[in-house]
Order: C-alpha cells, then structure tokens, then sequence
C-alpha cells in the first residue's frame, strides 16, 4: 500500500491521458484509508461503494473525451458539507445519524466537475476547536507524530490530506479551521473571501463568519478546486454576485515588484522562537524573488480574539437553536413533557465545547448585555477591518505566522479553554474582517510543520496563490511527508 503522492493537478492530467482510471485511484484509496483510521482517525464515514460508482461514471466520461476539470480526482469533503443519501454528522452526537435529503452547493459543485467523494471527514464538533478534540468521534491524530493534535476543526481534512489518504478535501474556516490544521499538519489551505463559496449546505455555526476552502498539497490545487467550488449561489444570501478569474491563470507570473506586509503585532508575544525564523526564511524568500518588504502594525488586531468570542458564540447560540429534538437531530427517550424533550435532547446532543458556547452566546445577547459584550465586539470587529483596509493601501499581502506554535500534544490544551482559542490569535483576525488567507507549509521547527500566513484584501484570492505558489516552486516543504505514512 505504498502512498500516492500525486497532486490533483497531476492525477488530473494522469486521468485525462488515461495513464490511470479513477477506479484504479480509489481502489488503491480505500484500502489507505481503511488501514489509517486505527491511528488517524481522519475519517467519520467512508463512502466506498459511492465513490467506485462515481469514478466508473468518470472513466466513463474520460474515454468520451468528456468530463468536468477534475474528472474522476477523489476527494473528501468535512463533514459538515451536506450530502444526499450520505449522513452528515458535524462531529457531533446531535447529527450522529442525520442523513440530508440534498447536497450542500459547494458538493453538487465538485461533482458537476467531476470529482469523486471517497467520504466524510472528521472535525470537531459543530467547527468549534482548534484541536479536533471536540468531536463526538473522537480525535483525529497528527500524521507527523500522532501524539499531538492535527488542529482543528477541519483537523481530519488536513491529517488526511498530510498523510496522502486523499490529495484534497474541503474544508471551512470561521476563525482558522483551515489554516490552523495546514499548518500544523504541513499542507496548504485556503479560506477564500467571505461570501466567495456558498455556505448553502454548509451547517452553520457563526454565520457571517463562516467560509468554505479547500486543502491540498499545493496552493495550484487550491487554485484548481477552488476554481469549481467558488462563485454566486442564489441560494445563499451572503453569496456574492462577483464573477470568479480563473485561480490557475497567472499563477507562474514573476512576483518583483509585490508589497509584502509584516504585521508587527503577529510576531508579539506568543510566537516560539523556532517558528519565527522559520516564518523569517520564508520571507527572505519572497524578498529574493523581488518582493518588498515593510513592517506594519494594525493596532487593534490584539482584541481580534475577544471580539471573535463574543460574535462566534453568540451566532451558534442562535444557529444551534433549530436542534430542539423536534425536526431532526438527536431526540432524548421518552420525554416527559415538551421543555423536557428540548432539555434532554439538547444535554444529550451536545458536548461540553458546544455547551460552553451556547451558554456564552446566550449571555452576551441577552438583555442588559447585549451593548455591554455583543455591540462592542461588533464595533472592535468595523475598527480591525479598517486597519485591514489601512493596510493594504500601502501593501499588497500581508505575511506572517498561521500559529504561535506548531502542533501541540492531545490533552495539553483540552482542560483550558483560554489556552485553546489563544492558539487562533493569528487566525481570527481575518475571518472578523472577511479576508482571503492562506496558508503554506514553510519548514520545520522540532520536526513538525510550520506555516507562512499570506492575508489579502478581499477577492484578491488570486493574489494569493500565485505568491504561494511562486513560494512553492522554490520551496520544496510542501512535497515533504511523514515518514510513517510514506
Ligand atoms: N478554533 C476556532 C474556534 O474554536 C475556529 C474554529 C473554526 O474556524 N471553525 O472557534
């Protein structure tokens, strides 16, 4: 069972020039992921038979000359994406057998393009963690040591993509669930503009902070899968109405002349010293290829972590009010009265992160509280997008750490929460300010992965990967493998 290190780009081409049916790929897939999820555990439900449908209908298409850009490219989807005839869990006992009766946009999107689902991936609980510690499935083990945390909450997307059990999946960011896990399992991860990828489908947890990405290998995948995911649904009201580029056009253009900004306040306190050279080389790297730099500070990024636990919880409160017990979901047994049904169901359904932030969530909009937390964290939320837009009045991209440290180990941070949500300092700021942001592996230091964070101004997704990509024909950290996976 040897690893496939292929890309999508190149299973891609590989497919269309039939060096290699999509059957052949996921027979070899499953077996992978079958003998992974003991140690991994990246995976909540695995769709084998689905997914050799789906390919033979690809090879079909492919010996036609047909087929979408991502003809027959398994993939895996986080499972909160929803998905007809497939249960979509969310990490979570409420959804524990909730099977959708549609597909969210960005699904029916990926298979229109022709890409196969090999299954769902793990991921903490209703997206909320850092470490993948939260989910009702149990946690999801970093490739590279399986001692420590993936991060999360997309945690079972990026150790599956780390380990090369699939080359891409999808994946959502509200306050670093894509950029965390990246970095701290040495893949590339995009969280596009807020409003770029329809979260019709999608289970919410803090709506206007929510955002559907993709990791992969490499930010031309990105490119490639974002390229089909991303654009205007009507059945999203915050789906914006703007035509998609091509992400992969351009992506080879020189970079001289790029104004990189390096945010003074993101290499403060917190930041180990190893992660920071290693964040620093790569900068050097961009410098040589013609890019300027500048230091920057945007005063008010520090209070982006308070400010996103006031929004955050006080959005899921309210999202995850619809989980009553009565139209879907975990229902408690025999209750004995309607308030009953709702207590147990929801005592039941939940688990303790969930409940620590319907709790918070409740408390800051609640009368007399509302001006005091959730106004004011709205109005510190409008001061960090304007230093944003300051800031990128005089640079093109900003760079800097994804995290303060790189993968932690399982436990360490589970008993404190303020531990846990200060891992998303460098995170969260973009999500409050609906930014694109990536990230890209960058090195190592004490032999895990470190991540380069490049933030850009909105829709400027483009610019985004091509400066990472640039970095990756210089670089080679993202072809690197754990060895007990290779
Ligand atoms: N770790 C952050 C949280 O727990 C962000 C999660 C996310 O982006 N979904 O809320």
């Amino acid at each position: 069972m040897t690893m496939d290190r292929r890309t999508v780009t190149q299973m891609a081409a590989d497919l269309r020039a039939r060096k290699v049916s999509s059957v052949e790929l996921v027979r070899a897939c499953l077996p992978r992921i079958e003998a992974s999820q003991s140690s991994l555990n990246a995976f909540v439900t695995v769709t084998a038979e689905q997914a050799l449908a789906q390919a033979q209908a690809a090879d079909r298409e492919l010996a036609a000359g047909r087929g979408g850009p991502l003809a027959g490219v398994p993939i895996g989807h986080k499972d909160l994406f929803c998905t007809a005839g497939v249960r979509t869990t969310c990490g979570s006992r409420m959804l524990e057998n909730f099977v959708a009766p549609y597909d969210a946009t960005v699904v029916a999107r990926l298979q229109a393009a022709g890409a196969v689902m090999l299954g769902k991936l793990n991921m903490d609980e209703f997206a909320m963690g850092s470490s993948n510690e939260t989910s009702y499935f149990g946690p999801v083990r970093n490739p590279w040591n399986t001692d420590l945390v993936p991060g999360g909450s997309s945690g079972g997307c990026a150790a599956a993509v780390a380990a090369r059990l699939l080359p891409a999946a999808t994946a959502t960011d509200t306050g670093g669930s894509i950029r965390q896990p990246a970095a701290f399992c040495g893949v590339t991860g995009i969280k596009p503009t807020y409003g770029r990828v329809s979260r019709y489908g999608m289970i919410a947890f803090a709506s206007s902070l929510d955002q559907g990405g993709v990791i992969a290998q490499t930010a031309e995948d990105c490119a490639r899968v974002l390229r089909s995911m991303a654009g205007f649904d009507p059945r999203d009201s915050t789906s914006v109405d703007n035509p998609v580029p091509d992400y992969l056009a351009g992506l080879d253009a020189p970079l001289a002349g790029v104004r990189i900004g390096l945010l003074k306040e993101f290499f403060d306190t917190g930041l180990e010293a190893d992660y920071e050279r290693r964040v620093r080389e790569a900068l050097a790297v961009f410098e040589r290829l013609g890019a300027r730099l500048c230091e920057l500070s945007l005063p008010n990024i520090p209070r982006s972590v308070p400010a996103y636990y006031v929004v955050a919880p006080a959005e899921c409160s309210s999202n995850l009010a619809r989980y009553d017990g009565v139209r879907f979901g975990h229902r408690c047994r025999n209750p004995r009265d309607l308030t009953d049904l709702y207590k147990r169901s929801r005592s039941e359904g939940f688990g303790a992160e969930v409940k620590r932030r319907i709790m918070t969530g409740t408390y800051v909009l609640s009368a007399g509280y509302y001006d005091a937390y959730y106004l004011k964290a709205q109005r510190v939320r409008r001061l960090i997008t304007a230093d944003f837009e300051r800031a990128f009045a005089e640079v093109d991209l900003l760079m800097g750490p994804t995290t303060p440290t790189p993968a932690f180990a399982l436990g360490a941070k589970s008993a404190d929460p303020i531990t846990m949500y200060l891992n998303d300092i460098y995170t969260i700021s973009a999500n409050l300010a609906g930014l694109p942001a990536m990230s890209v592996p960058c090195g190592f230091a004490g032999g895990l992965p470190v991540g380069l964070q490049i933030i850009g101004p909105h829709f400027a997704e483009q610019r985004l990967l091509h400066a990472a990509h640039r970095f990756q024909l210089e670089t080679d950290w993202h072809t690197r493998v754990p060895e007990r996976c290779a």
